[in-house]
């Protein structure tokens, strides 16, 4: 621990990284520990451009809860694999819009729920709920999520830059398919995920599998695969700039606007 470090919120395990507060590093977030920087500084030095990468996924979030909300009508969430909290978490993008929107946060990882407090304090329609997306019964049926979503109501389900987390043998198109088979016709499936479109994907998937247990970039083909018969938003499943971007982009994109994609799919 270093002399400025946090002391750890009880049943952290500081000893490990987590993919929670790695990815808390490279958005420049405060909750890491030094095991978490270390593994950060592997992978930055195939792709230094990382930082660039989770800003991406954190604007298409905005701009795709913005859509769901202002132009789907979507007023209640399911953030699978939710993150620590950060700027313009969902239900603070929601509730700009639907001030009544419900979202219910799921994370494996404890440390979300510890630094989660203020979001639950900030109002009755946010909860946090510590559980492990690919038992997708066990989170259905939990009460927060019981509380907080009305299941014969369309739901907004996000799947943001966590199904690489996912490996094969975890059947993620299986876990995608399970949490849209329990909502009904109208809902969305909002999915990023890491993307092998570039020539150092297969160097940067060894250093992820190898520092942090987990990290698959998928071809185009095989994200779309997770969407199965949902029916694309335009402008379908693109690198994360390109889906409705605010401002025209006019330049050939780079690898770090390559390195994820994402969508949003509406069941028929
Ligand atoms: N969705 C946020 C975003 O896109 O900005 C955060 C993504 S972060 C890269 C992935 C999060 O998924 C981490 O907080 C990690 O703890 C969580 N996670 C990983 N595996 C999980 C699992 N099996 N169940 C629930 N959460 C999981």
């Amino acid at each position: 621990m270093g002399a400025l470090e946090q002391p750890a919120p009880t049943g952290i395990d500081v000893s490990k990284p987590s993919i929670a507060r790695a990815y808390d590093v490279v958005l420049g977030g405060k909750d890491n520990f030094e095991i978490d920087r270390a593994v950060v500084g592997e992978m930055l030095k195939i792709v230094p451009q990382l930082p660039e990468v989770a800003a991406y996924n954190r604007q298409i979030l905005s701009r795709g809860v913005r859509y769901l909300v202002e132009e789907a009508g979507i007023r209640q969430f399911m953030d699978l694999g939710s993150g620590l909290p950060t700027r313009e978490n969902t239900h603070q993008v929601a509730q700009r819009s639907a001030p009544d929107a419900r979202v219910v946060y799921v994370d494996n990882d404890p440390i979300v729920l510890a630094h989660g407090r203020a979001i639950l304090a900030e109002n009755d329609n946010t909860g946090v709920v510590t559980a492990d997306l690919r038992d997708p019964q066990a989170v259905l049926a939990a009460p927060e999520v019981q509380r907080l979503i009305d299941f014969s109501q369309p739901v907004g389900v996000l799947l943001v830059g966590i199904l690489h987390h996912l490996h094969d043998s975890e059947d993620p198109q299986g876990v995608a398919k399970a949490y849209m088979d329990a909502v009904p016709s109208g809902s969305y499936l909002f999915m990023t995920s890491f993307c092998a479109s570039f020539p150092e994907a297969a160097a940067l998937e060894q250093t992820y599998l190898s520092v942090l247990g987990t990290g698959r970039f998928r071809t185009l083909e095989e994200l779309q695969g997770f969407f199965g018969d949902l029916e694309m938003v335009e402008p379908g499943l693109v690198s994360l700039p390109e889906w409705r971007p605010e401002e025209p982009i006019g330049h050939e994109l780079t690898v770090a606007e390559r390195l994820m994609a994402g969508g949003i799919a509406r069941k028929r």
